[in-house]
């Protein structure tokens, strides 16, 4: 087939409804979780909306606000400019990673009953592999996106999970990090969490291994995804650039995929 033959068979499948669009985003409001860092270390401002006119004497037809948010705020895209071990890499920041890497193949690693028996699992290289025995290899410049069902925890407090030792939420082990940037050269990881790393990675070595290796293999990730139980294990199209920010480590975005009807 040729391009414009996949790009006019795309936009028929999508009129039709033979390829749908499921919205992987969290609303973006005041009271949407921010992730918590233990408390040596500066935290990052929620969500804010200031209304800076509303068909009043202020603009009497027009309606908008300003916007205030920490870059990873609600569903958020990570650069590798976000991590120490990704900060020398040319094209790292928000406004110059190569927009192609923005969109692939989405693999989707379903561990939401381990995660429902335990908050703190963590997925490792075995656990990829066995998933990669039933549904195929990982393709080079996909997105992996780890369905825990984390998002569908009823409030902040819970989603959160923190209690007198710090997070409890799932992670990656450091050896399925390592697998899937070096082995499989994915273009980054997604998942249901406030961050890409498990609540208690702080305390791993290294600490925070999903962000440590990830970010120093030049690559992403996606965090406070949803709808990811809406999502086939293979088939789906991942989109997902975040705001070109000048020298930004991140932002929040909308996050779309694309799946057979
Ligand atoms: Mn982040």
């Amino acid at each position: 087939m040729s391009a414009s033959n996949a790009l006019e068979v795309l936009v028929q499948a999508l009129s039709s409804g033979s390829v749908r669009v499921v919205d992987l985003t969290v609303p973006l409001q005041p009271s949407t979780p921010v992730i918590k860092l233990p408390e040596m270390f500066a935290p990052s401002k929620p969500f804010a909306l200031e209304e800076i006119s509303r068909y009043d004497h202020r603009g009497p037809a027009w309606y908008w606000n300003n916007i205030s948010c920490g870059e990873h705020t609600g569903t958020h895209f990570d650069a590798p400019i976000h991590w120490v071990t990704g900060k020398d890499y040319p094209n790292n920041a928000t406004h110059n990673i190569p927009v192609e890497r923005f969109i692939g193949p989405a693999f989707v690693i379903d561990v939401a009953k381990e995660v429902a028996a335990n908050p703190d699992f963590l997925l490792d290289r075995d656990g990829v592999l066995s998933w990669e025995k039933r549904h195929g290899r990982i393709s080079p410049k996909s997105w992996v996106l780890v369905r825990t069902d984390w998002s569908k925890r009823p409030n902040a407090e819970a989603y959160l999970n923190i209690k007198d030792d710090g997070a409890h939420t799932p992670g990656f082990h450091k050896s399925a990090v390592t697998f899937l940037a070096e082995e499989r050269d994915v273009l980054g990881v997604g998942v249901e969490t406030v961050g890409t790393d498990a609540g208690q990675a702080p305390t791993f070595d290294p600490m925070f291994p999903c962000h440590t290796l990830m970010h120093g293999s030049n690559k992403f990730g996606l965090a406070s995804l949803m709808n990811l139980d809406q999502l086939p294990p293979t088939g789906a199209v991942v989109i997902a650039p975040p705001l070109k920010i000048v020298n930004g480590s991140g932002s929040p975005l909308r996050v779309l995929a694309l799946i057979p009807g």
